[in-house]
């Protein structure tokens, strides 16, 4: 005891502040002064016996630390080494003596000395039971330390298993620690070896603790790390290769720019997502690779198309009924159901409601009053043409795994139209066929349905796409022939050829200036006599509508403007007289009447896409056996109202005084000419029929009348179409009786006034009145009271009189 207290000694020693280190008995270290204060306490100590008093700053960025800034405990040590380094800084090397507690500061300047008091541990310290397992678990928990630390050398830990002083073991283990300031300093401050022990097995745990924890956080950190680095490198790599190979370069930046183009678009997200996932898939491709570039056709049409483009709806109704009107003549029908559409548009935001269709020959106008329509609605305008669609896939595209796929011609129109509100033509939608690929009718139903169309599937796109904000309108040439599912849906206005009157406003109001305009001309060089336009419509014309009309205006115009131009001419004035100087020989000479009544010929009303037009048919009779011939390119249906005639008119034989038995024995020629350009439909049926009673009966059919109707077995006439163009037709063939099934009659009103006024229209409803109307007499059988054997001989009469009549029409 004695010995211990005398150990415990008081000396004066200059102190040195230490900068975020703590220096424990046994230690050796180095560490560098620059510190003037310090520099010169070394000095001082150097001077001595080189002993120096090294205690921590509590707060290690102070330069100039006062007493209170500095902790009491410090280590004695004895300086090694002195090493004076460029710039008044010295290292020095010490080793830790003996702890020691500052008593007193003795003087501040020139350096820091102070009275302390040492504070050695025991050397021979007994070990109990516990002690041992304290030490034995602080070298235990300091190997795992070590391990988890991997700072530690595996000779140190070797060489502190094996030390028996505790006291020095535990200062070296806290020397060894990489733990804060303020722990090495508590390490520091405990006197006692065996609490040193405790506090320090402590800390330990704790460290062990934080470590583990750590060590966990950077192992998943490090998986997280490793694969995006993996991917990085990866990525690097084959970048690196592909400019190797002169390939590199834009691929990266080109993929960045499709993932911002497409976020840009405010896509739904399901949409999005299947985008973004191509460009990945792009991304992992060679830029050259047959399927990269099918991605980015892809890619490139999901960018193009409009999804949220929209251009505002002008629903302002005097403004839309101005601008149709301005662009078209008539078409009145047309137009008033616009301005209601716009109507209802503006009281009700929807677009629900049948699709409109149009339907007329061609040139009246369709397609150009939709494309004003368009003008008018402040729509964009898009006319995708159905003639000869007859695939599916033409209105909803290829899948993509198809080679050559490409999107249907619906999502190539709203691309073209490049706003997702356009007015979309569906024209010609009469000539769809539909075959084993599918029916594109079915699939155009969708398209045109306002419940479905919000979510249109394109195969190749392989998104929806919402159409429920398109307006559609179809054209037809014959709505007979579209397909009936689609024409349910659709409000059909027919639009009629127009009459010789119409044409000539039209031209005047419409196609002359905008042919004058096109050619460049003034309307000052260039005027066109009203009978010149009459001519041009009659004798270089033969249509309902106005194209061929517009054509020829053209013409004339383009030959006007080479006069004008080479300075033969300074304006042009057209007459009937020089309209053939520009547009040479008339081209159509109408069919005109006959010159005189026959027998045998009757003339029938055709409705031909072009317009209405008069056909004669023949009938010859010949010796034989019973044959009916027909030609002239006539289609099933007419072949059938040959047919249905012929039964008819044996059906009467008697009461017209004929061969009951004719169908056996002759033969029956009927041709319809023109011969090569075919002819079809029922409404010859009942000129068929008065064609064999003339022939038969041998009586002459009077030259100005023409007819149309059906027939049927027993005589009856039925209703049929294009009334309208077949009375102008006659009219201008200079015929001026015509017979039309009576149930017709209120088509009747459709033709113009003036028209009218000039013939006499009369309506029939049985093939007696259709007998009475045409032929010069009313064929009676002659023979009704006469005995067989009479009937005979007058049989033999009328025969003859037939076989001269065939030799006669035939030459
Ligand atoms: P469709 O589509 O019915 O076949 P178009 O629309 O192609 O006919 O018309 C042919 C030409 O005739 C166009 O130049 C058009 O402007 C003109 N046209 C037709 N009808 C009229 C009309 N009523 N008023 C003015 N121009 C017309």
């Amino acid at each position: 005891m004695t010995q211990e207290k005398n150990r415990q000694k008081t000396i004066t020693i200059p102190l040195l502040p230490l900068r975020g280190i703590v220096v424990f008995p046994h230690m050796i270290l180095h560490f560098d002064v620059g510190r003037e204060k310090s520099i010169n306490a070394l000095e001082e100590a150097m001077m001595k016996d080189q002993r120096i008093f090294l205690a921590a700053q509590k707060d290690p960025a102070l330069d100039e630390p006062g007493q209170d800034d500095i902790y009491t405990v410090g280590t004695i040590s004895k300086i090694k080494q002195l090493l004076r380094l460029p710039g008044d800084t010295i290292r020095v090397l010490v080793e830790g003596l003996e702890r020691a507690k500052t008593l007193e500061y003795v003087s501040d300047d020139p350096f820091y000395k102070v009275t302390v008091r040492e504070c050695p541990s025991p050397k021979h310290l007994a070990r109990d039971s516990e002690t041992e397992a304290l030490v034995r678990q602080v070298v235990s928990y300091f190997e795992k330390y070590a391990k988890l630390t991997n700072r530690i050398s595996p000779d140190t830990t070797f060489t502190l298993s094996t030390m028996e002083d505790y006291a020095r073991l535990s200062d070296v283990i806290a020397a060894n620690m990489v733990i804060k300031l303020e722990d090495k300093q508590r390490i520091l401050n405990e006197i006692s070896p065996r609490k040193r022990m405790e506090k320090l097995l402590k800390i330990l745990v704790n460290e062990i603790e934080i470590l583990e924890v750590e060590k966990n956080i950077n192992r998943k950190v490090r998986q997280q790390i490793d694969k995006s680095q993996r991917e990085y490198y990866l990525r690097e790599q084959l970048k690196a290769i592909q400019n190797e190979l002169g390939e590199g370069g834009q691929q990266s930046d080109e993929i960045e720019e499709y993932r911002e183009k497409i976020k840009k678009l405010g896509l739904p997200a399901d949409a999005e997502n299947k985008a973004l996932k191509e460009v990945d898939r792009l991304s992992k491709m060679h830029p050259s690779s047959a399927e990269s570039g099918v991605i980015r056709t892809y890619l490139d049409w999901i960018i193009d198309l409009p999804w949220n483009n929209k251009t505002e709806e002008n629903l302002n109704l005097s403004d839309a009924e101005k601008i149709l009107d301005e662009d078209h003549y008539g078409l009145t029908k047309v137009k008033e159901r616009m301005v209601e559409y716009l109507a209802i548009r503006k009281l009700k935001n929807s677009l629900k409601g049948p699709i409109i269709c149009l339907a007329g020959p061609p040139g009246v106008g369709k397609t150009s009053i939709v494309r004003s329509i368009a003008k008018a609605l402040n729509r964009k305008y898009v006319r995708m043409s159905l003639g000869g669609v007859r695939d599916e896939a033409e209105i909803r595209g290829h899948r993509r795994t198809y080679v050559g796929a490409m999107p249907g011609r619906i999502i190539k129109a709203i691309k073209q139209a490049g706003s997702k509100n356009p007015l979309i033509l569906l024209d010609e939608i009469d000539k769809m066929a539909n075959d084993f690929r599918g029916d594109p009718a079915s699939a155009l139903l969708e398209v045109l349905d306002a419940e479905q169309n919000k979510e249109f599937h394109d195969h190749y796109l392989d998104m929806p796409f919402d159409l429920s904000d398109v307006m559609f309108i179809t054209t037809a040439n014959y709505k007979d022939a579209i397909p009936r599912p689609l024409l349910d849906r659709m409000e059909v206005i027919d639009i009629s050829g127009y009459v010789e009157e119409e044409k000539v406003q039209i031209a005047k109001r419409h196609l002359i200036p905008k042919q004058i305009k096109n050619h460049g001309l003034k309307t000052s060089e260039l005027r066109f006599d009203e009978s010149a336009i009459r001519d041009i419509i009659n004798y270089y014309t033969r249509e309902a509508g106005v194209r061929n009309l517009e054509r020829q205006i053209s013409t004339v115009c383009r030959k006007v403007a080479r006069q004008i131009v080479s300075g033969q001419k300074k304006s042009v004035r057209i007459t009937s007289k020089n309209l053939d100087k520009y547009l040479g020989r008339r081209i159509f000479l109408y069919d005109k009447a006959n010159e005189k009544d026959e027998v045998g010929i009757v003339r029938g009303l055709a409705w031909t896409p072009v317009g209405g037009d008069t056909l004669c048919i023949e009938v010859n009779l010949m010796p034989g056996e019973g044959a009916m011939e027909l030609t002239g390119q006539l289609g099933d249906v007419m072949k059938e109202s040959a047919r249905i005639a012929r039964s008819y008119v044996r059906s009467i034989a008697e009461m017209i005084g004929i061969d009951k038995d004719f169908h056996k024995k002759y033969d029956m020629h009927i041709h319809v000419p023109e011969g090569a350009i075919p002819k079809d439909g029922p409404s010859a049926g009942i000129t068929l029929a008065t064609a064999m009673i003339s022939a038969l009966t041998n009586i002459p059919a009077k030259r100005n009348v023409a007819m149309t109707g059906e027939i049927t077995l027993r005589g009856k006439v039925l209703p049929i179409g294009g009334i309208k163009e077949k009375v102008l037709a006659a009219h201008r063939a200079g015929i001026d009786t015509i017979l039309f099934p009576k149930d017709n009659e209120k088509d009747i009103e459709e033709i113009p006034e003036n028209v009218v006024e000039k013939l006499n229209l009369i309506p029939v409803s049985s093939m007696d009145q259709v007998i009475k109307h045409t032929l010069v007499r009313f064929p009676v059988s002659e023979n009704r009271n006469k005995t067989e054997e009479e009937k005979k001989d007058v049989h033999i009469d009328v025969q003859k009189a037939k076989d001269e009549a065939a030799v006669g029409v035939e030459h």
